[in-house]
């Protein structure tokens, strides 16, 4: 089985489309939904996502929803799935914004270890 695991300078789930996320309106409050919208600037990247470094600038004090290990657990995908719901949302992401063969692909397929 493979663990998920968040890479280094990619932030591709910072770019966020609430409408091809159905998934997330069940689970998060109006006020989640809310703060999502003011911080997501008209090209659909987070206004926090420093694309210099390619790093979130508010990392330690980030919304709940920007802290995938806890976050994730809260739907019931993951219930069922466990990582592999998570590494499939990554690859989602990362392919919607890098591409499948991108070199931010790679290193998030080395990142998932094999148990
Ligand atoms: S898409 Fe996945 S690997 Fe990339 S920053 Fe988000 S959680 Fe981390
Ligand atoms: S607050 Fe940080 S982790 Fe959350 S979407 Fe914005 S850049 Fe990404």
């Amino acid at each position: 089985m493979k663990s998920w695991t968040c890479i280094e300078k990619c932030g591709a789930c910072c770019k966020i489309d609430l409408n091809s996320r159905s998934n997330l309106s069940d689970i998060l409050s109006k006020d989640d939904i809310n703060l999502i919208k003011s911080m997501t600037k008209e090209d659909g990247w987070c206004k926090y996502f420093d694309k210099k470094n390619m790093k979130c600038s508010i990392y330690t004090s980030r919304p709940h929803f920007c802290r995938v290990d806890k976050f994730s657990k809260n739907f019931k995908e993951y219930k069922k799935e466990g990582d592999k719901f998570l590494i499939n949302c990554c690859k989602e992401h990362i392919t919607a914004i890098y591409g499948k063969k991108s070199e931010e692909m790679n290193r998030f397929k080395e990142g998932t270890i094999k148990k």
